[in-house]
């Protein structure tokens, strides 16, 4: 009788995990106040994550829970689809507040300092070293003495530092915060490439404009809970927005769609802005002009991030834009 022999199986790759990190129900008390109130979380494989809130929502806190800096009372962290454990923080690189740098030490000497800590060998250490320097643009001082350094060339030095084991996670607690418009931007553009380099990224930021330049994805925190999670984009689209109308008959127009239930007002020029979801806009555009409105010119107005942002926390807090 003959045997087919199966063909030695090759191992399979699993598949990247949906969600590099999730928090679910996680819940952090400093004493009687509750800090993160039953936090859901996950941050997409590939994306960068912004977690945006006001001052005080909680988000130094998560990022805090999320390196095991600070306990949590109840939830659970997942790190790469397993339950958390201090090993999975290997795969985890951090840059919360400023760098820790030595400021009479050259950039290559402060990364040769995290190497040694890191145990990368020897031998291999520089290379990395010079690449890492090349992703965040500063090869070109690789010998200068970070006490030398501008506050934008100390924050991606940082983050060097961060990439230096080459993590599958980044995680970026307000990374622009104190950097001159230069500095914010060179940083960005970084920001904005890392998951083609194939970094996961996690950064928290107050300031809006900001994150709507950097982030794929968006989490908004408000008073410790999560009021929206998803693309940016979904969050700009799926909102209700204005729709902008020009008619010749604005004041029958006006209390026709008052009539029909539209939130609706005439700006000074004579335009109308009715407050309409996306997907009713061509109804109502429809019914007015069968009322008999003839309608002039036409526009749909999607809130900005700002103005989403606001609504979903409430309008409570005061925010930087
Ligand atoms: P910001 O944008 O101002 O950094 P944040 O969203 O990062 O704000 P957290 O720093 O997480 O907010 O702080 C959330 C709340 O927890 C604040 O009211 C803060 O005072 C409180 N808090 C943070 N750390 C501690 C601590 N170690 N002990 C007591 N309260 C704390």
């Amino acid at each position: 009788m003959n045997h087919v022999q199966a063909a030695p199986s090759t191992p399979v790759p699993s598949p990247p995990p949906a969600a590099v990190l999730s928090l679910r129900r996680v819940t952090k008390r400093y004493g009687a106040q509750t800090v993160l109130d039953g936090l859901d979380l996950a941050v997409p494989t590939g994306s960068v994550y912004g977690l945006l809130g006001p001052n005080g929502a909680g988000k130094t806190t998560a990022l805090r829970a999320v390196l095991g800096l600070t306990g949590v009372q109840d939830g659970e962290v997942r790190l790469f689809d397993q339950p958390w454990h201090r090993s999975n923080l290997a795969q985890v690189g951090a840059l919360i507040e400023s760098p820790t740098l030595y400021p009479h030490l050259s950039a290559q000497d402060n990364l040769r300092v995290h190497a040694t800590l890191l145990g990368l060998p020897v031998g291999r250490a520089d290379d990395r070293i010079q690449e890492v320097l090349g992703e965040v643009d500063l090869l070109a001082a690789l010998h200068k003495r970070a006490g030398q350094f501008s506050l934008g060339m100390k924050q991606r030095l940082g983050l060097a530092i961060a990439m230096l084991g080459r993590p599958r996670l980044l995680i970026l607690d307000e990374p622009t915060n104190g950097l001159d418009p230069v500095g914010i931007r060179e940083l960005r553009d970084l920001i904005r490439d890392l998951p083609a380099r194939g970094y996961t990224v996690l950064m928290s930021s107050h300031l809006l404009a900001e994150v709507a330049q950097t982030a794929s994805h968006v989490g908004v925190l408000a008073h410790g809970q999560l009021k929206y999670e998803g693309p940016l984009e979904q969050l700009l689209r799926g909102s209700r927005g204005t729709l902008a109308l020009g008619t010749t008959d604005p004041a029958r127009a006006l209390s026709w769609l008052r009539a029909s239930g539209v939130e609706a007002n005439e700006q000074p020029d004579g335009t109308l802005h009715a407050v309409v979801p996306e997907e009713r806009a061509a109804r109502v555009v429809t019914d007015l002009t069968v009322s008999g409105v003839t309608i002039t010119r036409l526009a749909y107005l999607h809130d900005d991030l700002e103005t989403q942002f606001l609504k979903l926390i409430g309008n409570s807090v005061e925010v930087t834009a």
